[in-house]
Parts: structure tokens; C-alpha cells; sequence
């Protein structure tokens, strides 16, 4: 465990965080690889069950709602244990999403968010189309209302987990009314008429969890189901990038850590021309470059969950979360490319784990915004208001 200066409470949470990974997630990484993502039903329900019990699931969510009230520094040091296994086995320790308590309508609140802080429900997020990605504005989805209901229309890419959820936040653009051309999201149950899956391509990385690509065609939902108001619904998706870039940031850290940690280990061991590799400059040096990064990343990841919590401009937020994901993703990026060229060919193979985290920290530059749109936005604020108040 790290020296890092934190409350006894926090490091606390910390361990907790380690001892579930490391004890329960970990030992199953080889067996999800080797069968598509997947283990045994029994051992999905028992990481479920646990990551409740140890109060780590929806550790966002408020205390009053059964979430676990966790400060914003609390989170970051749980998601990145989380980060430390590979296969999306941390995924048990789920994070519904925050920013809906204090948006969403009484009964809205009943049916969904709070089944879902309990774990019985389960959400996914189809926001990205073909002609939209980075450029979230360009959605074609469009919804219509209709007396007391809106039709939707539209097919969403990339909606993670729709095999495993029950229901989807869409985002539309409004097609008519006062708010014409505007974003609006909405809650849809999948079992809803319409709601068509078109395909479940296969991606990188092996995770029991799909990314599909889901028609909807004429998909009709009470007007009750509008999330907050006609016109928020890209407010929503931005406070959502926010929190996830953080937490990825978090993320990074902890597979950075585990490989740096896994790569020392082997180049210790490793003999090669009658001395451990680690006594071969050129090994030294990508672990020493790989650590003094990891440390950087971390403290700045650990600060801006700190700046959070101190309430810091949401601006300055909003330019400080893109520079923790920016940084630590491409940090954990090259930690990767290093693990697998110190394990050798022993790092090209499934059943090593500087294989299967190359691939899969690959996405963390690509999801929940590109790097390039991370340099754009922190670009951006750094015109608009100087260097001082961004790294201050
Ligand atoms: C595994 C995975 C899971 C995902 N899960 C979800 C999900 O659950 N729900 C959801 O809605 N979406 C999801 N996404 C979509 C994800 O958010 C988008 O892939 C991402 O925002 C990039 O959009 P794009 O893929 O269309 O790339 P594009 O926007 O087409 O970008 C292509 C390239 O152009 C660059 N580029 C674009 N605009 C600019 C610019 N202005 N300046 C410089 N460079 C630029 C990009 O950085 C990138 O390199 C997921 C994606 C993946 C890969």
C-alpha cells in the first residue's frame, strides 16, 4: 500500500478495494479470457453479492438512496483497485449514474435510479450514432411528442452493455415543439415496442459485456419518461463525461500499477546472458520511466478528486478531468507497450497479463471522449483563462 497522506477512513476503503480485487477478481481473469469474457454464473452472483456487502457498489450514489456517499477522492481510490484487473471483472462494483438524483422526477427516481443503487436494475447509455461520436451534437435520433407521448427514432452504436442491462438512457434531438433541433434524454425500458438489436460486434478486448448497435423504430414512451426538462439533455451527458474521466484516470493508475508490479517482478526473475534482465539498462530504464509516470498521473488524478471535493469550478473541473484522462490513459498506454516488450514473447501470449491489459487500456484514449478532444477542451479553457487556474 502506498504512503500517499490520506484519513484513516479513505485508506481504509482503499484496502477493502484491494483485498476484493486481489482475492476475488484477480484469480478468475485467465478463465474469463480463455471462455469470451465469461465465468461461471455462480462466481458472477458471489462478485456481485460482494461488492454490496462491502458497500463498494454505487459508492457514488447518496446514502439516503442506499449508495455508499463515498467523497469524490473515496471513489477514485476504489475505481482504481478496479483498474488493477483485467476482463471487466471490476465492472461488479458498478457506479450508477450521480448526476440523476437531483434531475429526475419522484416516480422516475422509484422505478429506476433507486432499483439500480440496489443493483436489481441495470442501465446502459446510447448516445454515440454512426455520424456522431466525438461530435455528440450531430445525433440524428430524433423524438417527436405526440400528446403524452414521444416517438423515437434512430439507431445508437457502441451501447455498452445492452446485454446486460434493462433499460437505456437515450439521448434524442427534439423534432418539433418549442425546442426544436434541441437534445432531450429519455428513460427506455428495453422490453419497450421498437427496440430492435441490429448486432453485437466484437471488440478488443474480451468482456462479458457487448457494445451493440440498437434500432429504435418508433419507439413510443410517456412523456413522464423525459429526464429533467426539453432542451437539458446534453447537460446531462457532459456532467456523465466528467465523472468518467476521472474515474478512468483512476483506472489507468491501477493497471499501470499492476503491470509495473507484475513487469519488476518477471525482470527480476528473468535470467538472460547470465544476469537478471532488470540489470540490463535498457529493462531499468522502461520500469523507471514507467514509474515515475504512474506517480505522476496518480498525484494528479488523487488532486483534481481532491479539487472536487473542494468544490472547485465545474469549468475548471470540466478542463482538469480532460487532463487526468489525457494523461493517464496514454501514461497507461505506453506502461502496456513496456510490459509486453519486458515480458518478451511470454508478453504476446492470452494468458499473460501485459497482454490482455495492451489491449485493453487501448480504449481508454478512445471512449468517453478521444485524446484529441481531450486537447481540444483543455485547450480551450486554457485560452479562455490562463495557465494559473487550471494547474493551480
Ligand atoms: C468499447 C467502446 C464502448 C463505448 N460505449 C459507449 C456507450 O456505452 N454509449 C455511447 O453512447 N457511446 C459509447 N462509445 C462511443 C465512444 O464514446 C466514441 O467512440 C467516441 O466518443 C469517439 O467517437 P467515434 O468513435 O465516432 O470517433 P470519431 O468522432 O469519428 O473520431 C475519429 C477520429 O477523429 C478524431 N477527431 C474527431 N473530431 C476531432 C476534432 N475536432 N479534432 C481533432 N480530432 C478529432 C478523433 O479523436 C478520432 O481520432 C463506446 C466506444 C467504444 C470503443
Amino acid at each position: 500500500m502506498g504512503t500517499y497522506p490520506m484519513a484513516r477512513e479513505d485508506r481504509e476503503i482503499q484496502e477493502r478495494a484491494r483485498r476484493f480485487v486481489d482475492d476475488e477478481l484477480i484469480p478468475w481473469e485467465l478463465h474469463a479470457e480463455e471462455h469470451g469474457g465469461q465465468i461461471p454464473d455462480d462466481a458472477r452472483e458471489r462478485h456481485h453479492r460482494m461488492a454490496i456487502e462491502l458497500g463498494l457498489y454505487a459508492m457514488n450514489m447518496p446514502r439516503e438512496l442506499g449508495g455508499g456517499g463515498f467523497s469524490t477522492f473515496q471513489q477514485v481510490l476504489v475505481s482504481e483497485q478496479i483498474g488493477r484487473v483485467t476482463n471487466g471483472l471490476g465492472w461488479c462494483v458498478h457506479t450508477p449514474p450521480a448526476w440523476a438524483p437531483d434531475v429526475v422526477s419522484a416516480e422516475q427516481l422509484e422505478r429506476w435510479i433507486v432499483p439500480t443503487v440496489r443493483g436489481e436494475r441495470h442501465e446502459c447509455y446510447a448516445i454515440t450514432e454512426e455520424a456522431a461520436g466525438s461530435d455528440v451534437d450531430a445525433i440524428q435520433a430524433t423524438a417527436r411528442r405526440e400528446g403524452e407521448v414521444y416517438a423515437l427514432n434512430g439507431t445508437k452504436m457502441h451501447v455498452t452493455s445492452f446485454n446486460t442491462a434493462d433499460y437505456l438512457f437515450v439521448q434524442a434531438k427534439l423534432d418539433g415543439g418549442p425546442h426544436d433541433g434541441e437534445h432531450a434524454m429519455f428513460f427506455v425500458d428495453k422490453d419497450t415496442d421498437g427496440v430492435r438489436l441490429v448486432r453485437e460486434p466484437a471488440y478488443m478486448h474480451t468482456y462479458p459485456d457487448t457494445h451493440a448497435e440498437v434500432a429504435l423504430e418508433d419507439v413510443r414512451v410517456p412523456a413522464a419518461n423525459r429526464i429533467g426538462e426539453e432542451g437539458d439533455g446534453l447537460a446531462f451527458t457532459y456532467a456523465w463525461f466528467r465523472y468518467e474521466r476521472l474515474m478512468i484516470a483512476a483506472r489507468c493508475c491501477g493497471a499501470a500499477d499492476r503491470l509495473i508490479e507484475e513487469a519488476t517482478g518477471f525482470a527480476r526473475e528473468r535470467v538472460q546472458f547470465g544476469r537478471p534482465i532488470i540489470e540490463h539498462q535498457a529493462i531499468a530504464h522502461m520500469l523507471a520511466d514507467s514509474l515515475t509516470e504512474l506517480w505522476a498521473a496518480r498525484l494528479m488524478t488523487y488532486e483534481l478528486a481532491r479539487n472536487i471535493d473542494r468544490g472547485v469550478d465545474v469549468k475548471v473541473q470540466h478542463a482538469q478531468c480532460s487532463m487526468a484522462k489525457l494523461y493517464a490513459s496514454e501514461m497507461a498506454g505506453r506502461v502496456a507497450d513496456r510490459a509486453v516488450q519486458i515480458f518478451g514473447g511470454r508478453g504476446y501470449m492470452r494468458e499473460n497479463v501485459a497482454e490482455r491489459f495492451y489491449r485493453e487500456v487501448r480504449v481508454d484514449r478512445i471512449w468517453e471522449g478521444t485524446s484529441e478532444i481531450q486537447r481540444n477542451i483543455v485547450a480551450d479553457q486554457l485560452s479562455k483563462r490562463g495557465v494559473g487556474p487550471l494547474t493551480g
